[in-house]
């Protein structure tokens, strides 16, 4: 692996690193890094691994700076390419983490959690959305022989300051100000950089957008699982998503800086084609429902970036909430329904 630091200036103070994800598909994180009056901030940190964090340590020094005289890290969402680091720049630097509090909220959850508990949960919820014997194996053996697999939360940096929206953030001589994008994680933010852009690009400012808003790929929304909600509250996440991309959208930012792929300038057109690419998965996902499917059926159906039959275990899993999100949204909207009685759950268009 590569520790060499591939970093871009964006300008006014702003720069990227790439700092790699190991064994990913997505393949980096950007990590920005902007410069305050009381000192250097980054958004988002990376994944925990060595390379990444030797990609990081090195970005640091070519922007000018390094690890020890970072004052802040504001995180856009809890999950782990972006949050995974943080600990350890805050052990180095002493920097300050900061977090929306709902997704604070996730982390120390799953900090506390049982592994055991969280196999049971998920193992309970696939049965119940009509996951076959064969899906269903693999996590009760997991969980009968107690060697589970840590999950990537458990040893999370818990964050000590709390990112509210709406407010310009305590950062000395800059204009940040966050926005609430929930959808990819309960307390998702976009960071909106209202200063002019660097170049004079017509627009207002910049805006760094993690993975809310991303010019090549969609988002994962799922449920926001969280097996201590007994009351199981009806979430609708898709619906958060669409509401805050056209917040997003309605903003007329010059420069996207995502936190992966590249940065990018037309930002209300690609809100336009996420919304479209949602809308057209409504629409096929209610002419699957003329007869009452399972979500586990539906999510068998839908289109994802490969075949059925060609997605291992863990992403069908992740597909199987996506196929949920997307029914909860049909429900809402008064499209679709639980079938009454139904064991494992159908759904069906009305
Ligand atoms: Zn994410
Ligand atoms: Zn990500």
């Amino acid at each position: 692996m590569t520790t060499e630091p591939t970093v871009i200036e964006h300008g006014g103070g702003v720069w990227s690193i790439k700092v790699p994800i190991p064994d990913n598909p997505l393949g980096h994180t950007l990590v920005h890094l902007l410069d305050t009056d009381r000192g250097p901030v980054l958004v988002d940190t990376g994944w925990d691994d060595p390379d990444s964090w030797d990609t990081l340590a090195a970005g640091l020094v070519a922007c000018g700076t390094a690890v020890e005289d970072l004052h802040g890290v504001l995180v856009t969402h809890h999950h782990p390419d972006h949050h995974g680091l943080s600990g350890r720049v805050r052990e180095v630097s002493g920097a300050w983490i900061a977090m929306h509090a709902a997704d604070a909220h996730v982390v120390r959850r799953t900090r506390a959690q049982q592994p055991a508990r969280w196999l049971d949960y998920l193992a309970g919820k696939l049965a119940a959305a009509g996951a076959p014997d064969e899906h269903l194996a693999p996590l009760r053996a997991a969980r009968s022989s107690g060697r589970m697999r840590t999950l990537p939360g458990l040893n999370a940096a818990l964050p000590d300051r709390e990112i509210v929206p709406g407010e310009l953030l305590d950062l000395a001589g800059r204009r940040l100000r966050a926005i609430w994008t929930p959808g990819h994680t309960p307390g998702h933010v976009c960071l909106h950089l209202d200063e002019e852009h660097p170049t004079g690009r017509p627009g207002r400012g910049r805006l760094f957008s993690g993975d809310h808003l991303l010019p090549g790929i969609t988002p994962h929304i799922g449920l926001y699982e969280d097996p201590d909600d007994a009351a199981a509250t009806v979430i609708d996440p898709l619906g958060d998503y669409l509401d805050s991309l056209e917040r997003i959208g309605r903003l007329g930012v010059a420069e996207v800086l995502p936190a992966h792929q590249y940065a990018f300038t037309d930002s209300r057109a690609r809100v336009e084609e996420l919304l479209d690419h949602h809308e057209a998965r409504l629409r096929d996902l209610r002419e699957l429902l003329s007869a009452p499917l399972t979500p586990w059926r539906i999510a068998e159906r839908m289109e994802w970036n490969r075949p059925w039959d060609e997605i291992p275990h863990g992403s069908r899993t992740i597909a199987v909430s996506e196929a949920e999100a997307h029914l909860r949204r049909l429900v809402k909207l008064g499209l679709a329904e639980v079938v009454p009685g139904s064991e494992p759950v159908s759904y069906r268009a009305v």
